[in-house]
């Protein structure tokens, strides 16, 4: 198992369970910073099969739902509550911070029974002639080690091992965008029960969020588009934070008076996908899988969905049952592919002025403003009805759109190359 983040802890600890010999083998050490702070309520039955449902609700913020504002809104926002998902998804989720669930979803690999190594980096991966894989590993102390192993799950994330070497890796260059964040003190929140909720502000060259964490601090950040990056010509990240901020004045009138807790980070955002997803021996999850922009907090929840969807395959070839592995990819593959088109439709129509207006103003017609909340809440693997009320709001939004034809044409020939290479 490549990698420690929630997709490589899920799949680890749930083969360890039962009852399989599992190596999982992260490069750095827990706890560590990572970006992806934001859970959709989806997340929580996961959890709770992990046996640390309880342990997620001590370090996590109650998140009820997202709100949405523009720069022209001045502080007037529109609030989706995921308890008026439709169907039976839990009605809010968590904020937290990742260097704690991270350490804590590594360590209940471990309780598991899984063989957990920190500060051991997977070097590469080769086919032995008898259809194992040989693992090189580097050890803490630079040693190079040699691992033996019948089924190699790749959950490298955002390095993307195995997709990487093996020239996998499909980059959407029309959607390279990067992100600025940092954790913050005296960011005011939203009043009472909505205290938790991420805010999200769409502006002219991208989107900024609010995530409130533990102790008084907020995670914020913004996703830029390449143009609009070049205008930061060498200023520091805090100060080009703040400048973008300023564009939209109800966060900026929540951050007027931030400070800083550690240094604001930036890093690169492509969107990508990998040209396959699983094969004989081998399966690859979450992140070392396929990127998409994160507006809508998909990442953690889909990675971890992946990560338990991928059992049934790895338990059947383990078992030499070659039919049922074919059949547990295909499913596999077919799972995947519809969470990441169902939020790849919205999240690349996101800034266009048909999906604001249908996001400021949502009408409930036809429950259709419903299952936008339950895709919110991650509720996009059932046979629920969310899918067709999705098919019916993707009606509604070419209809807003002709409304305001010059504008929706302009951010369609924006998007266009963006959806010709992504998830269709
Ligand atoms: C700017 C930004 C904002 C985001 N916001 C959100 C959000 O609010 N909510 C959300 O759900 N998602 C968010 N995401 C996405 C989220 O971060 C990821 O989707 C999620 O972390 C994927 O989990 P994973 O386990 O697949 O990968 P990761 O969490 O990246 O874990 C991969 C692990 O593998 C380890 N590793 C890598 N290579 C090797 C190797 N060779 N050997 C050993 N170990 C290795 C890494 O150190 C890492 O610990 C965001 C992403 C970005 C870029």
């Amino acid at each position: 198992m490549i990698g420690g983040g929630p997709a490589g802890a899920t799949s680890a600890a749930l083969l360890a369970r039962r009852g399989h010999r599992v190596v999982l083998a992260e490069k750095d050490a827990h706890p560590r910073f990572h970006i992806g702070e934001s859970l959709l309520p989806m997340n929580l039955p996961i959890f709770e099969r992990l046996g640390v449902a309880r342990e997620v609700a001590r370090i996590g913020v109650k998140k009820r739902g997202a709100d949405f504002t523009g720069e022209a809104d001045g502080a007037r926002y529109t609030t989706m509550h995921f308890r008026r998902a439709l169907g039976d998804s839990p009605g809010f989720a968590y904020e937290v911070r990742r260097s704690e669930l991270d350490a804590l979803l590594f360590a209940n690999a471990a309780t598991a029974g899984a063989t957990t190594l920190e500060n051991t980096e997977v070097l590469d991966i080769a086919r032995e002639g008898d259809g194992s894989f040989g693992v090189m590993l580097r050890d803490a102390t630079g040693n190079e080690l040699r691992h033996q192993t019948r089924f190699v799950v790749d959950a490298s994330g955002r390095d993307t091992l195995l997709a990487g070497r093996r020239g996998w890796k499909r980059r959407n260059r029309a959607h390279a965008s990067a992100a600025l964040f940092g954790h913050f003190r005296g960011v005011a929140r939203r009043p009472d029960s909505n205290q938790g909720n991420i805010s999200i502000y769409w502006f002219e060259h991208g989107w900024i969020w609010m995530i409130p964490l533990p102790d008084g601090v907020m995670s914020v950040g913004a996703v830029c588009r390449p143009a609009y990056l070049k205008t930061r010509k060498g200023a520091p990240p805090l100060a080009f934070l703040r400048q973008t901020l300023a564009r939209v004045p109800d966060a900026m009138a929540r951050c007027g008076a931030f400070e800083p807790v550690e240094p604001v980070r930036v890093t690169g955002n492509y969107s990508y996908r990998a040209a396959r997803m699983a094969g004989p021996g081998f399966v690859l999850v979450g992140d070392a899988y396929a990127f998409i922009d994160p507006v809508f907090s998909s990442g953690v929840y889909l990675a971890m969905h992946g990560a338990e969807q991928a059992i049934p395959q790895v338990e059947a070839w383990l078992a030499g049952d070659r039919n049922a592995h074919r059949r547990a990819v295909r499913d596999f593959q077919r799972s995947v592919r519809r969470g990441l088109s169902a939020f790849g439709w919205f999240i690349y129509r996101f800034n266009s002025p048909g999906m604001r207006r249908l996001f400021r103003r949502p009408r409930n017609r036809l429950r259709v403003e419903q299952a936008v909340i339950s895709l919110l809440s991650g509720d996009v693997f059932r046979d629920n009805g969310v899918h067709r009320r999705l098919r019916l709001f993707h009606a509604l939004y070419r209809v807003a759109s002709m409304t305001t034809p010059g504008k929706s044409l302009k951010s369609w020939m924006q998007r266009k190359e963006t959806v010709n290479h992504e998830f269709r």
